[in-house]
């Protein structure tokens, strides 16, 4: 297919200049031009910002009035083609006005020749495409980062809005129970005791998406200090085993160390996968909680009697909404957050987590955290925001 011709728009008050620069361009060989000519400022403008052409070369001299100006008036209005500036021979000083002014590039129309003019287009035109190309890049990703500030923005709102009222329900929810228990009403006590549980799930859901908007945002925060890393996995052990009859939690090992962290925020990794190992593996009878600990670091590995987890999958089940495929694990509530969350607590306590597992033979979730971390320079909320 022939290609199409690059259309140039003249704007030069003097028509001998006007057949000279065709003939010109009639000389570049392997190249189709062609020339459309306005000879006056006004006439120029308006069919610059028609915009029917691929670049202007525009004449320093118009009339009374000069080329500049002209780049300035049109870049005002919004024109987006190339621009060339024609100047003459002793007008050196104008070059670095005419780019201050908008237009891409200059040339001294003594020093016309055919296969530099060829050049100077070309590269105007192929340099105004690449930051075209830019420009819009750049609007996409300011646009795509406004929506998701505009989606966290809705998302905190909404689960804002859902706390508030569950808050209620359940401090009523607990009020009732009591009353049943003081009367003595067993099955309605029951049904508090299950409603109280339903609306704990509804917590923890929204709990975590609060989590994930603070992590996307960078603002996941920790509240750090001294604590027994064997008390907090017994006492949460003790709770969890509440919660299951079937499955027996056996704990294993002691370390006898004293942490600096967020105790909450690691809790809730080990609650975690403390409830994921009873969720995934509802047929097992066990789940064995073995901590250990060596001169610079203590380690919990959870080990549960499950289906396992796949070997290539293994990485991405840390990724935030990512659950495995397999029926059984689909029919298991979940959402695909709570490994994501804990990942980014681990990190940010400076820690690793992983999972060692063989498909059908059971999980080990397991994690380390550093004994002598480095306490963080706590620096102004200003400066942190400017790190992020
Ligand atoms: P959720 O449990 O809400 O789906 P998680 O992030 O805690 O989210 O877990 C992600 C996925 O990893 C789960 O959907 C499940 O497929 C898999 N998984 C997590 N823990 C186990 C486990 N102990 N045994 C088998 N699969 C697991």
């Amino acid at each position: 297919m022939e290609k199409l011709p690059i259309k140039l728009l003249l704007i030069e008050d003097d028509e001998e200049d006007y057949l000279l620069l065709k003939k010109l361009l009639l000389k570049i060989p392997n190249a189709r031009y062609e020339l459309l000519w306005e000879s006056s400022y006004t006439s120029g403008l308006t069919r610059m910002l028609e915009a029917q052409h691929d670049l202007c070369l525009l004449d320093y001299l118009l009339g009374a009035q000069n080329g500049i100006e002209l780049v300035k008036d049109a870049r005002n209005q919004g024109y987006g083609h190339p621009i060339i500036l024609l100047t003459g021979i002793n007008q050196e000083d104008i070059d670095i006005q005419a780019l201050q002014a908008g237009a891409d590039d200059y040339i001294a129309k003594e020093q016309m020749q055919a296969g530099l003019l060829h050049r100077i287009i070309r590269y105007a035109i192929e340099r105004k495409k690449a930051e075209h190309e830019r420009e819009k890049l750049l609007s996409e990703q300011i646009s795509s980062r406004e929506l998701q500030r505009r989606r966290n923005e809705f998302i905190a709102m909404v689960v804002h809005e859902l706390r508030t009222p569950l808050t209620s329900l359940k401090g009523y929810t607990q009020l009732l129970r009591k009353k049943f228990v003081i009367a003595g009403d067993t099955p309605t006590e029951q049904v508090a005791g299950r409603m109280e549980t339903q609306i704990n799930k509804l917590t923890g859901l929204i709990s975590d998406f609060q989590d994930i908007i603070r992590i996307e945002g960078g603002k996941l925060q920790f509240y750090e200090g001294d604590f027994s890393f064997d008390a907090l996995i017994d006492e949460i052990v003790e709770d969890i085993q509440l919660t299951t009859q079937k499955q027996r939690l056996i704990r294993e090992g002691k370390t006898n160390k004293t942490l600096w962290g967020d105790h909450m925020r690691i809790g809730q990794v080990i609650t975690n996968l403390l409830t994921n190992a009873i969720k995934y593996a509802p047929d097992a009878d066990r789940i064995i909680i073995e901590t250990t600990s060596d001169a610079d670091s203590v380690t919990l590995r959870v080990q549960d009697f499950g289906p396992g987890i796949p070997k290539e999958l293994q990485k991405k089940i840390f990724d935030s909404f990512y659950r495995l495929e397999e029926a059984e694990q689909q029919a298991t509530p979940g959402l695909g957050l709570g490994l994501y969350i804990a990942a980014e607590i681990i990190k940010g306590q400076q820690g690793q987590i992983w999972v060692e597992s063989e498909e059908g033979k059971g999980a080990t979730f397991c994690f380390t955290l550093p004994l002598d971390r480095k306490q963080p320079v706590s620096l102004p909320e200003t400066m942190v925001s400017d790190l992020r």
